[in-house]
């Protein structure tokens, strides 16, 4: 048996927008086994409210 790890990948709450420099909250809640790279999570900037979409990497986003 492998060591199962539930959390997976921690995410951020909130990235800088590229965009305007506000905050941005992530929208995306994780997967039942938690995030693995690959996956991709959403975040939503307050100020300008645009959305990204992040593709997490073997060490997050
Ligand atoms: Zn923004």
């Amino acid at each position: 048996m492998e060591p199962h790890e539930p959390d997976g990948l921690r995410l951020p709450e909130h990235i800088v927008c590229v965009d305007c420099g506000g905050r941005c909250h992530l929208g995306s809640y994780p997967p039942h086994e938690g995030w693995q790279p690959g996956d991709v999570a959403f975040y939503r900037c307050e100020d300008c409210l645009d959305r990204w979409d992040i593709v997490i990497g073997d060490d997050g986003v």
